[in-house]
């Protein structure tokens, strides 16, 4: 048997028949999957030696050579979709090789290692990928996300389950389920290859699960259970999501109980998947998450802890206060980490420059480099075995045309340039950051032109509940609505206010 047809047979997670889905996917969620597949096959196509010029070698996971090409696009039409699957601009034939394990080797791990969900070698972080990718968007589909992801280069992403501004989304068919989880495979098995310790799901902005009113917290818990089933659906381990805010109505203490309460019922009624805490921007305010001392608070009040981790974002980090932009305060930001969290409980990273300065408390992203963070901090940490094998994923602007077209070029040189900088050792760094710096300030201004900054009136949503339904970017905005530049920039991601 070929393993494209051996991965067809995959289907649905086993452990789902014995799980009760949420009410209102319980119709669709109990429907067989399709035993047709899209059908994948190697293509005879040129290989794009981007490790070369990256400076990057990649290994046998990561590189693709004749054997390992990906799935060319079949001509074949899904029934009821009326449209070519895999989408024309997504063909997996024109993705370019992916970079991967560094050129050097990593220097030992000094500390406790992440908390990755990946296969534990004995060679350790050391030899792992720093798996590099983007938030993408799903339109067309949740596997949509894994060809827009393979087409930036990326060795690993992030992905909404559902629309991010609504309640409720209608439940995923059982085709859409089985596109996902036969292009998540490995590439032996003629997928994509994004392992579970790849893919970061981010949750839904509506959710608030430290809000003291009862009623909506409980329309917080069903959504945030429903994406959380719709992670366990697609076999994808990671769910990341904001853990909330008191909206002035309680205590910090008292938020850290609800929103551990929320974790602790999901394990109950969702196996498997793991809730990923996020860091926030907002210090200083009704937000949970601003300090690692609220990440450590909610997470002790957890029942079974192999169940919970921390993503890390780097805007909001030090937005929040926790500089790392020279390696004493990257060390010392990561010593405090350490000891107040645990690094056992770093499961991702999200990847973004600060247009805001340190403590600004305010959640503006920018792209790798060129705002208040720099270059050389995403170098420490491209350069660090702490984040080898867990997803950085990259939330930084970029052309809203582009989320829609596949066009991920922003994205993609991105990756390029982390990899990049990962293989320059500190003496040559010392001579090229600013060469550097400025060639890439000059490709993403052509890719990504700068406009002009708009005063906007936009203020912080603290206390409503479900009021502001606008869209957080990341990849996942909705078609053809109009952003501006400069909220673009600010929803790229992540919206730090929730309600
Ligand atoms: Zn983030
Ligand atoms: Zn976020």
């Amino acid at each position: 048997m070929s393993p494209i047809r051996s991965a067809s047979k995959r289907g649905i997670p086993a452990s789902s028949p014995s799980l009760t889905p949420p009410p209102d996917l319980q119709s669709k969620a109990a429907k067989k999957p399709r035993a047709s597949k899209v059908k994948v096959s190697p293509a005879g196509k040129k290989v794009n030696d981007q490790a070369k010029t990256n400076g990057t070698v990649a290994t046998d996971d990561i590189k693709r050579d004749d054997d390992d090409l990906p799935p060319s696009r079949p001509t074949k039409k899904p029934r009821g979709q009326g449209k070519l699957w895999p989408p024309t601009e997504l063909d997996p034939s024109d993705h370019p090789s992916r970079a991967g394990y560094p050129i050097y080797n990593l220097p030992p791990l000094q500390v406790p290692r992440n908390g990755g969900i990946g296969p534990i070698d004995d060679v350790g972080n050391s030899k792992r990928p720093h798996l590099l990718g983007a938030h993408v968007s799903i339109g067309g589909g949740p596997a949509t996300a894994l060809l827009r992801a393979s087409k930036a280069g990326a060795n690993g992403l992030a992905m909404f389950v559902k629309s991010q501004r609504q309640w409720k989304s209608n439940p995923y068919e059982a085709e859409a389920v089985q596109r996902f989880l036969d292009l998540s495979t490995s590439k032996d098995l003629g997928g994509l290859g994004y392992p579970k310790e790849s893919i970061l799901v981010h949750g839904s902005y509506l959710i608030n699960l430290g809000n003291p009113d009862k009623e909506k917290w409980e329309t917080s818990y069903q959504c945030f259970k429903d994406d959380i089933f719709r992670c366990h659906q697609l076999g994808i381990g990671l769910y990341n999501w904001h853990p909330g805010s008191t909206v002035g109505m309680c205590t910090k203490e008292e938020s850290y109980a609800s929103i551990a309460k929320a974790i602790n019922r999901v394990h109950g009624e969702v196996p498997e998947v793991i809730c990923v805490i996020e860091n926030m921007a907002n210090a200083n305010s009704n937000i949970i998450g601003t300090t690692f001392h609220d990440l450590a608070s909610i997470i002790a009040l957890v029942t079974d802890r192999s169940r919970v981790r921390i993503c890390l974002d780097t805007c909001h980090l030090f937005a929040a206060g926790y500089d790392i932009r020279t390696p004493e305060t990257y060390r010392e930001t990561f010593r405090k980490f350490n000891e107040e969290v645990g690094n056992g409980y770093l499961a991702g990273v999200h990847l973004n420059d600060s247009k805001a300065d340190l403590g600004g408390c305010k959640d503006l992203h920018e792209n790798i480099g060129l705002g208040k963070i720099g270059l050389s901090a995403f170098r420490m940490i491209m350069r660090d075995p702490l984040f080898s094998g867990i997803p950085l994923v990259l939330e930084t602007p970029a052309p809203e045309k582009a989320l829609e077209s596949g066009e991920l070029s922003v994205w993609t040189s991105e990756i390029k340039l982390l990899y990049e900088i990962q293989g320059i050792n500190d003496e040559e760094w010392v001579t090229r950051e600013g060469e550097i710096e400025k060639r890439w300030r000059a490709e993403r201004d052509k890719l990504n032109p700068p406009k002009e900054k708009k005063v906007k009136g936009k203020k912080s949503d603290e206390d409503g509940n479900g009021k502001k339904g606008k869209g957080g970017g990341g990849g996942g905005r909705g078609k053809g609505k109009k952003v501006k530049k400069e909220e673009d920039d600010e929803e790229s991601g992540c919206e730090s206010h929730t309600d």
